[in-house]
C-alpha cells in the first residue's frame, strides 16, 4: 500500500450549498494521504446544518458531496400566546423557561439555533439569538414589532426612532427572551427579583407570531442600518 502523502494545493471549493468557509474565501487546501483526501482551511461543520462534509476532489475543485439540506439558511417561525397583555421582555428567562439540547444540533449552528428557538417556544417563551448587539423591541405598528439594533449616522442619531424603543434588551446571554407575564409568574417567576435589564410592557392580548432571522443565509450581524432579529406581529 502506498501511503505517500502529497504537496498541498489550493483548489476552488464548490460548496453544494453549506457555509463552510472561514476566510471568506471559497478555496481550500487539500492534500492526499494515501489516495484519501484531506481538506483544510475551512470549518469542519456548516454554519447553517452543522452537517460535516464528504468531499470528492477532482482536477479543478474540491466538492462537497451531498447538498445543504438550508442553502438559504433557516427563517424561524414561532407563536407565543399573550393571554394576560403583558409581557416580560429580557436576556434571559432561564431557568423557568428552558430546552433540551440532547440530540440537537450544535448552537453554533443555524440550525441548533433555530431548534432552541422552537423548543423555548414549545416551554412558553419567544426566544432567539442576537449576538453580542444589545437590541430592544421598538413597536412599528398597532400590534407590530421588531426586535432590532439600530444603525446610526455620523451625528450618532439612530435610524430607528427612540420614541418606538419600548424595551432594551442586555446580551449577556446573547439573546433575546419574552414569556407572557402572568404565565411567567405561574411557573415561579419572582416579579420582586425584577431588574433594570427586565421590562413588563402593555400589549394587545392574542396570539403572537415571532419570525426570526439570524439563522438566514444573507443575515448580516454587522449591517450598516438597521439589523432586525426578529419580526413580531399579532395574529389572533
Ligand atoms: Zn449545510
Amino acid at each position: 500500500m502506498d501511503f505517500q502523502i502529497t504537496a498541498p494545493q489550493t483548489l476552488p471549493l464548490e460548496a453544494n450549498g453549506h457555509r463552510l468557509s472561514i476566510s471568506g474565501k471559497s478555496e481550500a487546501e487539500v492534500y492526499f494521504i494515501a489516495g484519501i483526501p484531506q481538506v483544510s482551511g475551512v470549518a469542519y461543520q456548516c454554519a447553517v446544518c452543522d452537517e460535516r462534509p464528504a468531499y470528492r476532489v477532482t482536477d479543478t475543485a474540491i466538492e462537497v458531496e451531498n447538498p445543504c439540506p438550508y442553502p438559504d439558511g433557516l427563517t424561524t417561525a414561532i407563536t407565543l400566546e399573550v393571554p394576560s397583555g403583558k409581557i416580560i421582555v429580557t436576556d434571559d428567562l432561564r431557568p423557568i423557561y428552558t430546552w433540551d439540547d440532547a440530540g440537537l444540533a450544535s448552537y453554533n449552528s443555524a440550525l441548533g439555533q433555530a431548534q432552541a428557538v422552537h423548543g423555548m417556544a414549545a416551554a412558553g417563551c419567544a426566544y432567539g439569538p442576537v449576538g453580542n448587539s444589545c437590541p430592544g423591541l421598538y413597536r412599528t405598528g398597532p400590534d407590530t414589532y421588531v426586535i432590532a439594533r439600530p444603525g446610526y449616522d455620523e451625528n450618532d442619531t439612530p435610524d430607528l426612532p427612540e420614541s418606538d424603543r419600548l424595551a432594551g434588551i442586555v446580551t449577556d446571554l446573547w439573546a433575546y427572551s419574552i414569556a407572557d407575564f402572568e404565565h411567567w409568574k405561574s411557573r415561579g417567576g419572582d416579579p420582586d427579583s425584577l431588574g433594570w435589564t427586565d421590562t413588563v410592557i402593555d400589549v394587545t392580548p392574542g396570539t403572537y407570531r415571532f419570525t426570526h432571522h439570524s439563522g438566514e443565509r444573507d443575515f448580516d450581524h454587522d449591517a450598516p442600518g438597521a439589523v432586525v432579529f426578529a419580526h413580531v406581529e399579532r395574529i389572533g
